[in-house]
């Protein structure tokens, strides 16, 4: 298992790559969004030499508020130009996977608008990350994309869309946290996790692990219940980093101590 750390999108990107190596991580989980991470802007040469010398790992990240079922057909299209965009970015600097976030922005709509749109989207998608050797995962929401259920509407359809399980998400709005239905039905999906903590409700908070509700030690078991072992990021977000170098240290350790635990009683 790798844990890494996210770049703000506000901070200069070069230095970004050079504070989370620095920092200890294994990887980083690209956002591509303005104002300064932007893929208009992106001096690929210099991040992927900067990848190299920090010995960094990359996922692919994109901006969560791109209008991929909008009803204005040419919005909806631009979203698609962005994204092909960060999909030809992505392969140049090596990573594997980029994640979508789906849209749920269609006033007036019904679900169904909603639901045909995205897969409209993610279906043009799909072939051109496929012809650069990327594979392209979806993120969970809250409101709309958060259950086992509604994610299917998104994952059955397109046997070829990877998961991407935000487990901090995942306890929002809602009655219970909804990680163990969605990996009982795609675990063998998933390809890329998020975590990070929050008090339930409807606030996004970002916490470290440990300063919200969150069963973290529950989740770890969940995810190695399902031969889970691959890039976890830790999305904290506070001036502060040493939240997240805190969080990194507690979820290693929750890690290893679990994978003893899981491997005994296997055993
Ligand atoms: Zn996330």
């Amino acid at each position: 298992m790798q844990i890494g750390s996210m770049n703000h999108p506000g901070r200069d990107l070069i230095e970004e790559v050079r504070e989370i190596a620095a920092m200890g991580f294994e990887f980083i989980d690209l956002t591509l969004e303005p104002p300064l991470a932007g893929v208009q802007h992106l001096d690929i040469p210099a991040v992927k030499a900067a990848l190299e010398t920090a010995g960094l790992g990359i996922v692919g990240h994109t901006a969560y508020y791109l209008p991929l079922c909008s009803p204005f057909e040419s919005l909806r299209r631009a979203a698609v130009t962005e994204l092909r965009l960060c999909l030809e970015a992505f392969a140049a600097l090596g990573a594997k996977w980029m994640n979508v976030h789906p849209d749920r922005q269609a006033p007036l709509h019904d679900r169904s608008y909603v639901i045909k749109r995205n897969l409209q989207t993610l279906g043009e998608l799909l072939p051109a990350a496929l012809d650069l050797g990327l594979g392209l995962m979806i993120e969970n929401l809250p409101a709309g994309f958060n259950s086992a259920a509604q994610l299917a509407e998104l994952l059955d359809p397109l046997p070829q869309l990877g998961l991407h399980l935000d487990i901090g998400h995942a306890n929002l709005l809602t009655d219970h946290n909804t990680t163990d239905e969605i990996l009982k039905a795609y675990g063998g999906r998933l390809c890329h996790v998020h975590l990070h903590d929050n008090k339930g409700g409807n606030s996004d908070l970002h916490l470290p692990l440990g300063a919200g509700t969150l069963d973290t030690p529950h989740h770890i078991r969940s995810l190695q219940n399902c031969y889970y072992n691959g890039t976890i990021t830790l999305e904290v977000f506070s001036a502060d980093r040493r939240y997240l170098t805190h969080s990194r240290d507690v979820l290693r350790q929750l890690w290893d101590e679990t994978m003893k635990k899981v491997g005994l009683e296997k055993s």
